[in-house]
């Protein structure tokens, strides 16, 4: 069996890096130049097997009991460079690279609950996680429990004893509310249940959630990872804190044999990396949402640059929320980079008063005036995606939360009127200059 202190070893490139800051980290963590051609550029390893030495090298590599790679649908060394800077970037031990945010989320939960269990969440959520949550996780026995708000107090009230996770969204996509992380991980400590953050929207370069004792966090790096709206890519990262064995009842998972990988307690024989490396080899190695090479190179390339990125992108969106919240046209502005937004001061606990590149805002007038409006656009693109250098616009209520009640959208952190700008980093005064044009049309 691989040990604690052979993962270590494994993962040494990491720690090469750890000292380091985020500018360096995302350009360099996990890859050092490899050794047969020499390639400073991380190759794109597009095999889908790996060959065996001989049979009893075969037998060791299913053992566990040396390092190596076996099969692509479990490991893949160009996925592993995004899965190690992924990890480094977020302070975690490990990653695991899927094919979508959504898978990510889908490992994430089905890596520690099963039927009869529940999670509990909060209500501000992605369009498509809540669609998994509300309506196809309870089609697989795991009930999702949506707190009433994202506080640490109204998360606890819905715990019991089937409570396996508490699932959040560290900047909600499209509410812009910020939770308060380091309240909620007090709270979940001290009754012993795991935590899950969904980083995308702010992203490592503003907010490394493990900092305040977050125990997993994943990734849709479709968005300000890749950053150029061109793939599809998600990543689960483990503290590798949580301690699994002191919370035997609950989490059967890590601490009884698992019949599906011939009798492994993962607790055991991986030590701090039992979640990660369950997820691996359960949910990944068994249904397969594997990443490509090629698009682990992609995601790759965009976060040489995510740090520089996303200051843009804070200043540009800061300087857009300020400019609407001026306008005759605009009715509501929301964006917590804005001093009178509700969770301004959780932003500048978090992340010195950044709040990343999504705002929301309401056209006066209504729904009819938010349409004219969002036909009017020139330079924003009319699209259903966040995070890309481009500057984007969405209206979620006919989009993203078609699939919910009005209800449910209000509950999400949707109005009818609602328009979401993903603002890019092109020059701001273009800019403003396609929002003033279409709020003169609207
Ligand atoms: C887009 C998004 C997802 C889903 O990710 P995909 O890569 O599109 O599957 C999950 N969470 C958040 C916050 C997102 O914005």
């Amino acid at each position: 069996m691989v040990t604690q202190d052979g993962l270590a070893a494994e993962w040494s490139d990491l720690k090469g890096t750890a000292h380091m800051k985020d500018q360096t980290i995302a350009i360099h963590a996990g890859y050092t130049t490899e050794p047969t051609m020499h390639a400073v550029a991380v190759p794109i390893y597009q095999t889908v097997a790996y060959e065996f030495d001989n049979a009893q090298h075969g037998a060791d590599l299913f053992n566990l009991a040396v390092p190596g790679n076996i099969y692509s649908r479990i490991m893949n060394p160009t996925c592993d460079v995004l899965e190690q800077r992924v990890a480094a970037l977020e302070g975690g031990l490990a990653g695991l690279t899927v094919s979508a945010g959504s898978a990510a989320i889908h490992y994430a939960i089905i890596n520690l609950a099963a039927a009869g269990d529940n999670i509990v969440s909060v209500p501000q959520l992605c369009g498509g996680t809540y669609t998994l949550f509300a309506h196809m996780l309870p089609k697989l026995g795991i009930e999702v429990r949506f707190a009433e708000n994202d506080s640490a107090a109204a998360l606890e009230k819905r715990i019991d004893s089937r409570t396996k996770a508490i699932f959040l969204e560290t900047i909600g996509n499209p509410a812009g509310n910020i939770v308060d992380l380091e309240a909620i991980a007090a709270m979940a400590k001290r009754r012993g249940i795991a935590t899950i953050a969904d980083n995308t929207v702010a992203t490592p370069a503003l907010l490394k959630p493990i900092q305040y004792g977050i125990d997993i966090v994943v990734h849709s790096a479709t968005k300000y990872m890749g950053g150029h709206g061109t793939t599809l890519v998600g990543v689960i990262v483990d503290a590798g804190k949580f301690p699994w064995t002191e919370h035997q009842a609950r989490y059967p998972m890590f601490n009884q044999p698992e019949a599906s990988y011939h009798g492994v307690v993962y607790a055991q024989a991986f030590g701090a990396a039992a979640y990660i490396g369950r997820a691996r080899t359960v949910p990944q190695r068994n249904t397969g949402s594997a990443l490509s090479p090629f698009n682990a190179f992609q995601i790759l390339q965009g976060i040489e640059t995510l740090p520089l990125r996303m200051e843009r992108h804070c200043t540009n969106t800061l300087a857009v929320a300020k400019h609407l919240q001026k306008h005759a046209k605009v009715e509501w502005v929301s964006y917590a980079g804005l001093e009178g937004h509700a969770h301004h001061a959780l932003a500048r606990k978090y992340m010195g008063g950044y709040a990343s590149g999504i705002l929301t805002f309401g056209v006066r007038g209504g729904f009819d005036a938010g349409v004219k409006f969002y036909d009017a656009l020139k330079l924003f693109k009319r699209l259903v995606n966040i995070g890309d250098a481009k500057s984007l616009a969405c209206h979620p209520a006919s989009t993203t939360h078609r699939q919910l009640s009005e209800s449910e959208q209000r509950a999400v952190g949707v109005a009818p009127e609602s328009i979401r700008l993903s603002v890019g980093i092109e020059h701001i005064d273009d800019i403003l200059a396609d929002l003033d044009q279409a709020l003169a049309a609207a």
